[in-house]
């Protein structure tokens, strides 16, 4: 019988891999953080087709080592502050090592008990954690754009006399358009879950933010009830706690009183802050997320749990049930009262994502997690200081978490600052120039139609100095540019 590799050649492999990974973690910081290689390139060096004959593991390791790992964007690395910076850190990736070697489908609690009962554990010690009341029920999800889908699916079953799980929507001129709103800084994940429910993008009201991107409850309420005078029907509020271009905090207790006034449905997306709740001092940042209907946090964010790892909180699982539960024949089990995570959303089969952020959890311990976060929160407060005090740039928005908003404005001919176009060019080659220099990897966006640029601190590696060292450099871009004349 052919069977698997010998086990003495994989235990073998798995030790060198041991090595590559560690000897990786160790070095990461020397490569630069955007892999030097075209588009193309990768593919090119790659066979077109698959080999008929088998290959040592360890000629596969050494073209892993040679050809994908310097081709990949290091998102270990300290200088990744893109996006939302996220760490595999060291207990989740040997998570993600138990997790393949086991290779379980946790679909239900019979087909892997500790799995279930973990998660849910688990899940349990992140409520607990993040200072949510008892009552609120997680699972894991693999992201956030699930988790809201998911969320919001809820919340349509909720709607009374709809029936879509059995019905749809479609060919029922009967059934008032549905409607969401959400932020204008609001994910483009909850348009996403709009289209996959079939509400259709249309129906997501993008409600407009304050002077520091937070919703206007003024403005929610009065898009509500335009809504409901023209006959539509009204389903659910998205408040974002940490949007993502600004980190800003939506006033949900507010929000909360709308949606109970209005029988709203309201989804918290905390998908990146929400790991900060943990610290008491962040948590009142964000006052009201207890009341919600549903919450998405993401430990693959900012809780240094390898992607993938999302987990949906929802006050009523028996909704999410109603909404998804299907058990054809083959999949039904006799023991009573034990959750079947299968029903809880779209998929069947899952992974065993709890594994790995159980190990984070129990290896750097609440409080250790709790100072990881704050370090984080004191960079980016030093940093935010640093383009304050510097002439030639400015703050774009408030930066209560780790992430930091700015803009270079450039001086005009006359001395006066740039107008706007000059200044969005000047932004858009600094943040060219930063991230061709190899240590750092900005992104930017668009706030109230100008150019800004993010930094964005969340790897375990990043530390003081190498945010001092980015600053210098900016600021010796910056300057070079203007010597340009750009
Ligand atoms: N919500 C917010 C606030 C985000 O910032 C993001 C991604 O950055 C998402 C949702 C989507 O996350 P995921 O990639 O887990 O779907």
């Amino acid at each position: 019988m052919p069977g698997d590799i010998p086990a003495d050649d994989f235990r073998r492999a798995m030790h060198r891999v041991a090595d590559l990974v560690a000897d990786y973690l160790e070095s990461v910081g020397d490569y630069p953080v955007l892999p030097r290689v075209a588009p193309g390139e990768v593919a090119r060096a790659l066979p077109a087709a698959a080999p008929d004959a088998p290959e040592p593991l360890d000629r596969i390791l050494d073209d892993y080592r040679a050809l994908i790992e310097p081709n990949v964007t290091h998102w270990n690395h300290p200088g990744f502050l893109a996006y939302f910076a996220i760490t595999g850190s060291g207990p989740g990736i040997l998570g993600e090592a138990l997790t393949a070697g086991l290779n379980i489908n946790a679909m239900l609690w019979r087909s892997s008990p500790a799995a279930t009962e973990l998660e849910e554990r688990v899940c349990d010690w992140l409520r607990r954690m993040m200072d949510l009341p008892e009552g609120f029920s997680g699972h894991v999800n693999d992201t956030a754009s699930i988790s809201s889908l998911v969320a919001l699916a809820a919340a349509r079953h909720r709607l009374p006399g709809l029936d879509v799980r059995g019905r749809g929507l479609a060919g029922r001129p009967a059934v008032a358009p549905l409607t969401l709103y959400a932020s204008d800084q609001a994910h483009s994940s909850i348009d996403k879950a709009a289209i996959v429910l079939g509400l259709g993008a249309e129906s997501v009201r993008r409600v407009e933010t304050d002077g520091a991107f937070r919703m206007s409850v003024p403005a929610l309420a009065a898009a509500i009830a335009e809504d409901r005078a023209a006959g539509r029907l009204p389903m659910a509020v998205v408040a974002t706690v940490g949007t993502t271009s600004t980190t800003s905090v939506d006033p949900v207790p507010a929000i909360a009183d709308l949606c109970r006034d209005q029988g709203l449905w309201l989804h918290v997306d905390a998908a990146y802050a929400g790991s900060a709740a943990i610290c008491p001092e962040l948590r009142a940042l964000m006052p009201g997320i207890e009341r919600a209907d549903s919450l998405v946090v993401n430990p693959h964010k900012w809780l240094f749990t390898p992607v993938d790892c999302s987990v949906l909180y929802v006050r009523d699982p028996a909704l999410l049930k109603a909404a998804f539960s299907l058990v054809p024949e083959y999949l039904r089990t006799e023991e009573p009262g034990v959750t079947n995570l299968m029903d809880l959303g779209v998929q069947l089969g899952r992974r065993f994502r709890a594994l790995k952020l159980w190990m984070v959890i129990r290896a750097f311990g609440v409080e250790g997690l709790r100072e990881r976060i704050r370090e984080h929160c004191a960079i980016a407060r030093w940093l935010a200081g640093a383009v304050a005090a510097t002439p030639g740039f400015e703050l774009a928005a408030p930066a209560p978490f780790s992430t930091v908003c700015f803009r270079a404005v450039p001086r005009g001919d006359d001395g006066d600052p740039a107008d706007g176009d000059r200044c969005d060019r000047f932004n858009e080659r600094l943040l060219a120039a930063v991230n061709a220099a190899g240590p750092f990897f900005l992104s930017h966006t668009v706030l109230r139609g100008r150019t800004t640029l993010r930094v964005a601190i969340g790897n375990l590696r990043t530390t003081r100095e190498h945010i001092e060292a980015l600053w210098r450099l900016v600021g010796e871009r910056a300057a070079a540019l203007a010597a340009e004349g750009v």
